[in-house]
C-alpha cells in the first residue's frame, strides 16, 4: 500500500486509481479513517494513528468529544432548521456568547470560513459606499489563504491556486506579511479601505508576524479611517491559547472572521464586526440559508462553553509549549530542521528543502500532520485532547521520520 501511495504523490498516472464519482478537487490519500476518539483516529484497516493535524484546525475538542456528541443528540431530536425568516433563539444566544469572547458588537453567521469572509469583504464595500468611495481597495497579504470563493480567492495571495480563474477581483493590494512600511506605503491611496489579514498566516506555513505588528496596524487604520479585519479563521477558537490570535496584543480590530474550530466539525461560519462595521449589513445585503440554524448555532454553543468551562485555553497554550519543547529537544540538532515555532497548538517544523512523500511517511508511522508552506513544512494544528504520551510520541515520531530522510 505504501508504494502505491508514494507513486500517486509522486504524480504518476494513477492506472489502477478506481474510477470515481466525485470530482477531482483533492490530492487524497488512499485511507479513510473510519472512528475518532479525543486526539485518536483508527483506519479502515484498524491501523490507529495520533492526529495532529485534527481536521485541518477544526476538531479542537478532538473527535466524539462527549459533550458535543451530547449536544448533538439532544438538538437534533428538538429541532435542526426553520430559516432566517424567523427569530432562532439558538443563534441569538451564540451570536451573544461570541461577541463576549471576541470583543465583538455583532455577528453574522455562515456556514464556512470562505463565507465569513465574503461577508467580511461585502462590508467593506459598504463602508466604502458609506465614504462615497466608489472604487474601494483592501490591502491583504502575500502568500495569504482567505478561502475558494472568487472574492476570498481574489483576496488570497498565493497565484498558484489562483490560475485558470480569472478575471478576478482586480481591487486587492497585496502586500509581503509582517511588513509595517509595505503598508504605510498606500496611506496616501484615498481608495483603501480596509486591511484583511490573518494573525498567524496558517496556509503559508505557520507564519507569525513579529510582536506589535497587529498593534502597528490598528494605528495604521484609525489614522486613515481604514478597516482591520482579521482573518481568525485558523488560529480563533482558542487554538492559541487565546480565543483569538489578536488577543495576544492589545487591540481591538473592526471586524474578525471564524469558522473551522467554533463548530468542531459542524459546518459554520461567523463574521463579527464592532462600530460601523457592525452596522452596515441591513435587511436585504445578505443572507444565507444554513446560516446560524438551530443545529450548528447550538452545537458551535456549546464548543464555546466547554472550552470555557474546562479551562481548555490555558490547556492550550500548556500543551503547545511543552510540544514546542519536545520538539526542539528532539529536532534541534538535527541538520534538515531549518526553524521549529508556533503558537499554542498551531505549530510548524520547517526543513532545509522538500522532501518526497512526506506525509505519507508520517502516515506509515502512524502519525497524520500536513506538509504546506511549499512542502517544506510540517504542521500541526492537534487537538487540545492530546494527553503527555500523546505529546512525546508526536516530537519521537517526527524525529524518527525526519532523520530518516
Ligand atoms: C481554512 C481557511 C479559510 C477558508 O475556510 P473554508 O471553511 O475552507 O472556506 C479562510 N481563511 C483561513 C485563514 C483559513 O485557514
Amino acid at each position: 500500500m505504501l508504494q502505491r501511495l508514494f507513486n500517486r504523490l509522486r504524480g504518476e498516472p494513477a492506472s489502477n486509481a478506481p474510477k470515481t464519482a466525485l470530482m477531482n478537487a483533492y490530492a487524497r490519500l488512499p485511507i479513510s479513517f473510519v472512528r475518532g476518539d479525543g486526539a485518536r483516529l483508527w483506519d479502515s484497516k484498524g491501523k490507529e494513528y495520533i492526529d495532529a493535524l485534527g481536521g485541518i484546525a477544526v476538531t479542537f475538542l478532538g473527535h466524539c468529544h462527549p459533550k458535543v456528541s451530547a449536544a448533538i443528540t439532544e438538538q437534533a431530536n428538538t429541532i435542526l432548521h426553520t430559516s432566517n425568516l424567523f427569530h432562532i433563539p439558538e443563534q441569538l444566544a451564540l451570536g451573544e456568547k461570541f461577541c463576549a469572547i471576541s470583543g465583538m458588537e455583532k455577528v453574522f453567521f455562515g456556514n464556512s470560513g470562505a463565507e465569513a469572509n465574503e461577508a467580511a469583504i461585502k462590508i467593506s464595500r459598504l463602508y466604502a459606499r458609506s465614504k462615497g468611495i466608489d472604487s474601494p481597495i483592501v490591502i491583504t497579504a502575500e502568500q495569504s489563504f482567505h478561502g475558494r470563493t472568487m472574492a476570498t480567492l481574489s483576496a488570497t495571495g498565493n497565484e498558484a491556486i489562483k490560475k485558470g480563474f480569472a478575471p478576478l477581483l482586480e481591487d486587492f493590494i497585496h502586500v509581503p506579511y509582517n511588513d509595517v512600511a509595505a503598508i504605510q506605503a498606500h496611506a496616501n491611496n484615498t481608495n483603501v479601505v480596509a486591511i484583511l489579514i490573518e494573525p498567524i498566516q496558517g496556509e503559508a506555513g505557520i507564519v507569525l508576524p513579529d510582536d506589535g505588528y497587529l498593534t502597528e496596524l490598528r494605528k495604521i487604520c484609525d489614522e486613515n479611517g481604514w478597516l482591520l479585519m482579521l482573518d481568525e479563521i485558523q488560529a480563533g477558537m482558542g487554538r492559541t491559547g487565546k480565543w483569538f490570535g489578536f488577543q495576544h496584543e492589545n487591540i481591538l480590530p473592526d471586524v474578525i472572521t471564524s469558522a473551522k474550530a467554533l463548530g468542531n466539525g459542524i459546518p459554520i461560519g461567523a463574521c463579527a464586526a464592532r462600530g460601523i462595521a457592525a452596522e452596515l449589513i441591513s435587511p436585504g445585503s445578505h443572507g444565507t440559508t444554513f446560516g446560524g440554524n438551530p443545529f450548528a448555532s447550538h452545537i458551535a454553543r456549546t464548543v464555546i462553553d466547554i472550552i470555557e468551562q474546562d479551562d481548555l485555553l490555558s490547556q492550550a497554550e500548556i500543551l503547545g509549549s511543552a510540544l514546542q519543547q519536545q520538539l526542539q529537544q528532539q529536532l534541534g540538532a538535527l541538520a534538515s530542521v531549518v526553524d521549529i515555532r508556533g503558537r499554542g497548538l498551531m505549530l510548524a517544523v520547517e526543513l532545509d528543502k522538500v522532501y518526497p512523500d512526506l506525509a505519507v511517511k508520517f502516515l506509515a508511522s502512524g502519525l497524520i500532520v500536513n506538509v504546506t508552506g511549499g512542502g517544506k513544512v510540517i504542521r500541526m494544528l492537534p487537538s487540545v485532547m492530546l494527553n503527555e504520551e500523546q505529546l512525546r510520541q508526536i516530537a519521537q515520531t517526527i524525529h524518527d521520520v525526519v532523520s530518516s530522510l
